[in-house]
């Protein structure tokens, strides 16, 4: 994890003419080792310490090296066992000497005040950012998502104008109903919150994208295309809701990995050098990195749909510049 080979090599120059030359990530997450309380085995480990804005551009200059990342969106690490609160100082002191980056902060539903009194501090952090791990449930993969994403936040987005980056989770993501209704009935109730589906409504399972309809008329609702390596949901998205409701994120650090996230069976799986002996296979297989994937999938998802060469531009800045205000 983290190394750059000569296989990303070869496809980054694919990709050379796809990628514009500047553009900003939506989906950027930034830590300190220190305080995410990870197991030894994690492979986090393996990479920076301190993994903020300037080694997550450094990173995207060697997996790319046609395009220059200017900065984005960058969001605060969530882990089971971390320290919410020194997560987000890491991620308010990054951004406030960056004038191209705005932050997102991790919110526990049971602590509004700490968000609250974090945002009227700080402000350019701009979002908040949810996650299932911290719904209160033993196993949280299939939480609802009022019990991670509490109703206070729905206001104090409303009120302050924040964005919600939104990693949804249950089986079948924006294809269940009791998500649709939820994400439904609070874009409506709270206008003023702009919303992003992290990694394309969360359709790593690529047939889920059928429950993307279910959002049609929902004016503040993004998409982010983080980590997505299947062509399908990102083309719906483009087809159904338009350009400039697409936003490029690389989901820093989860981009380093080798391997790919794959539609298998009901499910997705990530192949990745723990979940496969890439070397002990009947036919040669030289993973490349899940960024580079992820751009190509991308660039196959646009090529389809016909975009312009200014649409694709607003995916990778236009749009993100617009809801970051810089
Ligand atoms: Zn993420």
């Amino acid at each position: 994890m983290f190394d750059i080979n000569q296989d990303d090599q070869a496809i980054a120059q694919q990709l050379a003419s796809f990628v514009p030359n500047r553009i900003l990530d939506m989906h950027m997450h930034i830590y300190r080792l220190e305080d995410l309380a990870l197991p030894a085995s994690s492979s986090l480990q393996n990479g920076p310490a301190v993994a903020g804005i300037a080694q997550a551009k450094e990173y995207y200059s060697r997996m790319l090296p046609s395009t220059k990342c200017l900065g984005g969106l960058a969001i605060g690490f969530p882990t089971s066992d971390g320290d919410k609160h020194a997560i987000n100082s890491f991620v308010a002191s990054e951004v406030s000497s960056d004038s191209m980056c705005k932050g997102s902060i991790i919110i526990d539903p049971t602590d509004e005040k700490s968000a609250r009194d974090l945002a009227e501090a700080n402000p350019e952090l701009i979002g908040l950012k949810p996650y299932h791990f911290f719904s209160g449930r033993e196993v949280t993969w299939n939480a609802d998502i009022d019990e991670y994403l509490p109703e206070w936040a729905w206001q104090l987005a409303d009120e302050r104008g924040m964005l919600i980056t939104l990693h949804m989770v249950k089986d079948d993501a924006i294809a269940d109903p009791a998500n649709q209704k939820t994400i439904t009935s609070m874009c409506e109730k709270y206008p003023n919150a702009k919303l992003i589906l992290a990694h394309a409504a969360r359709c790593f399972h690529a047939p889920n994208s059928k429950g993307l309809s279910s959002l049609a008329g929902l004016h503040n609702v993004w998409f982010d295309s983080s980590a997505i390596c299947e062509i399908e949901p990102l083309l719906d998205i483009l087809l159904n809701f338009g350009a400039d409701k697409l936003l490029w994120g690389s989901d820093y650090p989860v981009c380093c990995t080798r391997g790919r996230a794959v539609t298998l069976g009901r499910d997705f799986i990530f192949l990745d050098q723990d979940s496969v002996r890439f070397d002990n296979l009947n036919t040669k297989c030289r993973p490349i990195v899940i960024g580079l994937e992820s751009f190509r999938a991308l660039s196959s998802a646009c090529k389809y749909a016909k975009l312009s060469e200014s649409q694709i531009d607003d995916i990778f800045y236009g749009n993100a510049k617009r809801l970051l205000g810089i």
